[in-house]
């Protein structure tokens, strides 16, 4: 028996999210745009045979998309998310170990011999798009970093049918050899044009550089991407145990703000998403910092950003929203026409390690129900069920902070409204 590291990442995924409640869609070209309507962020197939490039300005394709009749989506991440959610249960239903990497990428660790491994491999494949409906490639190797490498090469763009085994010392060199360098998990784009500039184009190179070479040119980091290029386990499968240390929840406004309520209704936005987040993850915060910004393209600029240390750790909505509006009101200054606000807390520890502290327990005690009965509501009636009265209801605003999001699918999985709904044939 051993263990082997498989990855498990979703094709295109924004695209793929919103093409799966638009079924019309599929085999056309569709792209989803950055908040704010920015940039582009997903791409179908097809876009990306029409030239559409990743991190484009939506207003420099626009025309191009029109011509082509391309579908445009502003991100709906909490479809994404909703979605991202579901792979990983099904995920875990095939792997004591998972771990979530990113939104469509999760790292799992199988055992088995080598004769099913690829037979385990093609069931994983196929149960995460038959329950979702979201396809994915599945990599195989005997390192994280391999397996990265061996889900790269599954993809669609490279004749790759979804399931790919870099496990054969040949198949692996093969593989390596036509892998550019910068595509290396672990290398990117810093370190990339460094190493072509030295003549290591691929991952083929770099693995037959030896060690003191690399020892000087790479950080440690570095030298254990190489050895796992290799086939040496340097980096384990975990369950995401680890806590991130500080959190950011911010936004860029559709229009600029000049007044402070404005701001404050950001700001509370902004401090209740982080408070839901840190309780989803179980975790809870003792420093709140605020970020407020002008336009770098203005001539009156401003920026600022500033926090609070609380007396304890929390993860507290109605806590965390008012210390982020004290501290707001303390750095705000009249008259600049503010283009984003953000909220970030910092000093982050798991909830279960907080000591209850009956001496805030107005907080901590009393108001907990109130937060699980605040999360409950918002599971199943959608974000807009339930806020706080600093901030603004999103029906009332045509001058609004919110960014600009003009073609927004609907939140098809995590709205009672939105559901999609069947109408019966008729004859
Ligand atoms: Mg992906």
């Amino acid at each position: 028996m051993s263990i082997y590291t498989v990855l498990i990442d979703a094709n295109n995924f924004f695209v793929s999210c919103e093409r799966l409640f638009r079924p019309e869609l599929r085999n056309k070209p569709v792209i989803v745009l950055s908040s704010n309507d920015g940039c582009v962020i997903s791409r179908s197939e097809e876009a990306k045979a029409l030239g559409l490039t990743m991190g484009e300005p939506y207003f420099k394709v626009r025309e191009r998309c029109d011509q082509h009749g391309v579908s445009i989506f502003s991100s709906n991440f909490a479809l994404y998310r909703d979605m991202s959610r579901r792979i990983m249960s099904v995920l875990r239903r095939y792997a004591d170990t998972v771990e979530a990497y990113s939104v469509d990428e999760a790292f799992v660790a199988l055992d088995g011999r080598d004769g099913d491994i690829a037979q385990q491999a093609h069931a994983l494949h196929t149960a995460v798009i038959r329950e979702t409906g979201i396809p994915v490639s599945v990599g195989v190797a005997h390192t994280k970093t391999l397996a990265k490498v061996a889900t790269h090469f599954a993809k669609p763009k490279y004749g790759g049918r979804g399931v790919n085994l870099l496990l054969e010392p040949y198949v692996r060199n093969v593989a390596l050899e036509e892998l550019p360098v910068d595509e290396v998990w672990g290398i990117g784009f810093r370190l990339g044009p460094v190493l072509k500039d030295l003549g290591v184009t691929t991952a083929g190179k770099l693995i037959r550089m030896d060690d003191t070479w690399l020892r000087k040119r790479l950080s440690v980091r570095g030298l254990r991407t190489v050895y796992e290029l290799r086939g040496t386990p340097c980096f384990t499968v975990g369950e995401d145990t680890t806590l991130r240390k500080s959190l950011l929840h911010s936004q860029s406004f559709g229009r600029p703000v000049y007044d402070l309520s404005g701001l404050k209704q950001a700001i509370a936005h902004h401090a209740r998403k982080a408070a839901e987040v840190l309780r989803v993850e179980g975790a809870a915060a003792r420093e709140v910092y605020v970020t407020i910004r002008t336009s770098r393209h203005t001539t009156h600029r401003y920026s600022a950003y500033d926090g609070d240390t609380l007396t304890h750790h929390t993860n507290d909505t109605i806590t965390i929203v008012q210390t982020a509006l004290s501290v707001l009101e303390r750095m705000y200054r009249k008259g600049f026409p503010y283009a984003k606000a953000g909220v970030m807390v910092k000093d982050i520890v798991p909830e279960e390690s907080v000591m209850p502290r009956t001496i805030f327990g107005e907080e901590s005690g009393a108001r907990k129900p109130l937060m699980h009965a605040l999360d409950a509501l918002r599971h199943r009636f959608g974000d807009r069920a339930v806020q706080l009265g600093a901030e603004e209801l999103r029906c009332t605003t045509e001058k609004s902070w919110h960014p600009k999001s003009n073609t927004l699918s609907p939140r098809y999985t995590s709205s009672w409204a939105d559901i999609p709904t069947v109408s019966p044939h008729v004859a």
